[in-house]
């Protein structure tokens, strides 16, 4: 079967003869491919400064963000049926007893870094046909999702960071006692960081929240970004128009920012401006250049002056997964229309040149498998 890879030792990315993954054990599901989204780490993979082929192979097959139909289920399997639609996640664990991450099932905690990823580090990944799975790695999503469903894994990158910044500020009366639940930002400012499809999806999340939500980006509005965002009700403002301190300056104390940028000038920048009790999560993930210089006195007076934590998250859990899939159906009955032109091109799987090294163009691109 057909699969798109990169062979390291070659430097090749290119279509690959994959052979057909079958189940070889009782809690194993077979997979039919459906979507495949496109994103930075794949490109980056392209370059070859990361990702690894699993032992025993010269090539990694490509694609962590996926949307799937079960096929066939391993007799133990008691969760999935076929024709199911499901989302894979992308860490598994490590093999060390001592992992306690690994071994409690918090693999994105794993402390010895010997986890693999799907499609990154060391195990295949899903731009293929079909691929296998343990069902304990698999999340269902409903059938009215088919068509956004691709947007999940980058939505749990914000689930995942959300969940970081509840269980961190715990810390500190952070809501009025009669506030509800859901509305975790109420009365709270977000910015967030960067345009691109974890930045738009971070903010539908803190906009669903109840946070009066910013986007801090680039390109200078109108842009189609800028108006996407704008026809949900967030703030677009362009760095190209508005510096670090104008913004800070028309946003007020701000209480949480997300990160959605992966350069570390910009998000420095941001740091500095940083409320009173704010949190600040990083995402991104900046390829190594020369040093920089940022703030660093006026940062951690900060810090410390005003009860800051800045926290970095990466890879998400299986209630990140459960919550993105729960929320991208919330997205869909609010915001139907911006919603699906997240999505900006499907494509085959033979036009993966022009996705993996070509220009990169428009929010999210997919590859479509049947
Ligand atoms: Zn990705
Ligand atoms: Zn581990």
């Amino acid at each position: 079967m057909q699969a798109v890879g990169v062979v390291p030792g070659k430097r090749e990315v290119r279509l690959i003869e994959h052979g057909m993954p079958r189940i070889a054990g009782a809690n194993q599901i077979k997979i039919r491919s459906l979507e495949v989204g496109v994103c930075g780490t794949d490109r980056e993979i392209c370059t070859f400064v990361y990702g690894s082929p699993p032992d025993g192979f010269d090539y990694l097959v490509l694609g962590h963000e996926s949307l799937g139909e079960v096929v066939e289920v391993g007799s133990s399997v008691s969760l999935f049926k076929p024709g199911d639609l499901v989302v894979p996640s992308v860490r598994r664990p490590c093999r060390h007893a001592h992992c306690l991450a690994c071994r409690e099932d918090k693999q994105d905690f794993c402390y010895t870094g010997d986890f693999t990823e799907r499609g990154i580090k060391m195990t295949h990944g899903f731009l293929t046909e079909f691929y296998v799975d343990e069902e304990k790695y698999l999340t269902r999503v409903p059938a009215e999702l088919r068509d956004i469903a691709v947007l999940v894994e980058p939505l749990t990158v914000a689930e995942k960071g959300l969940a970081q910044v509840r269980s961190i500020q715990q810390r500190l009366p952070w809501l009025d006692r009669k506030t509800p639940a859901d509305q975790f930002g109420a009365g709270k400012n977000a910015l967030v960081l960067g345009a691109g499809p974890v930045g738009i999806l971070g903010a539908m999340l803190l906009l669903v929240n109840g946070f009066k939500t910013s986007v801090y980006s680039r390109s200078k509005a109108p842009n189609a970004k800028s108006e996407l965002l704008e026809s949900i009700g967030v703030r677009y403002i362009s760095c190209e128009v508005e510096n670090v301190d104008q913004l800070s300056e028309r946003i007020g104390n701000i209480d949480l920012v997300y990160e959605a940028v992966g350069t570390a000038k910009i998000s420095y920048d941001i740091l500095r401006i940083l409320g009173l009790n704010g949190i600040y999560v990083f995402t991104g993930i900046p390829a190594p250049k020369p040093a920089i210089a940022i703030d660093a006195d006026i940062i951690m007076r900060n810090l410390v002056l005003k009860n800051q934590v800045v926290v970095g998250t990466v890879n998400a859990d299986r209630e990140a997964f459960a919550g993105a899939i729960r929320d991208l159906g919330l997205f869909l009955k609010r915001w139907p229309q911006a919603l699906r032109s997240l999505i900006t091109g499907r494509y085959r799987i033979n036009q993966y040149r022009d996705l993996l090294l070509g220009k990169a163009t428009g929010i999210k691109n997919v590859i479509t498998l049947v």
